[in-house]
């Protein structure tokens, strides 16, 4: 069995020696990890770029027991429960932040 350890190396400028040339190493030590990593931020980086209300300023909005409201920013009605609009103090449709206020009866 033949195995073979790739070694990245230049040739100094004298041509006297060769030297080890580490310019190419990764933080990562494969190249697919970093390919992933890259695309997981460029992915983050894509949904935060669709946020159009990612800075606008944060609202105040009452909600019910029902636990439905509708957003300020793009004017959507979601439920707080739901996970995939609904990001805790965000909006994850839009970016908008929302402050929650519990409507009084
Ligand atoms: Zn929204």
């Amino acid at each position: 069995m033949f195995s073979f350890q790739a070694e990245h190396r230049v040739f100094t400028g004298d041509g006297t020696a060769w030297e080890k040339d580490s310019s190419h190493v990764s933080l990562f030590d494969c190249s697919k990890l970093a390919i992933g990593s890259a695309e997981a931020s460029l992915a983050w980086l894509a949904r935060e770029l669709a946020w159009p209300a990612r800075d606008a300023p944060a609202r105040r909005v009452a909600v019910g027991t029902d636990r439905y409201l509708r957003c300020p920013f793009c004017a959507r009605v979601f439920s707080l429960s739901d996970r995939n609009r609904w990001g805790g103090g965000t909006h994850l449709s839009c970016g908008q932040r929302i402050d929650i206020v519990e409507k009084t009866p």
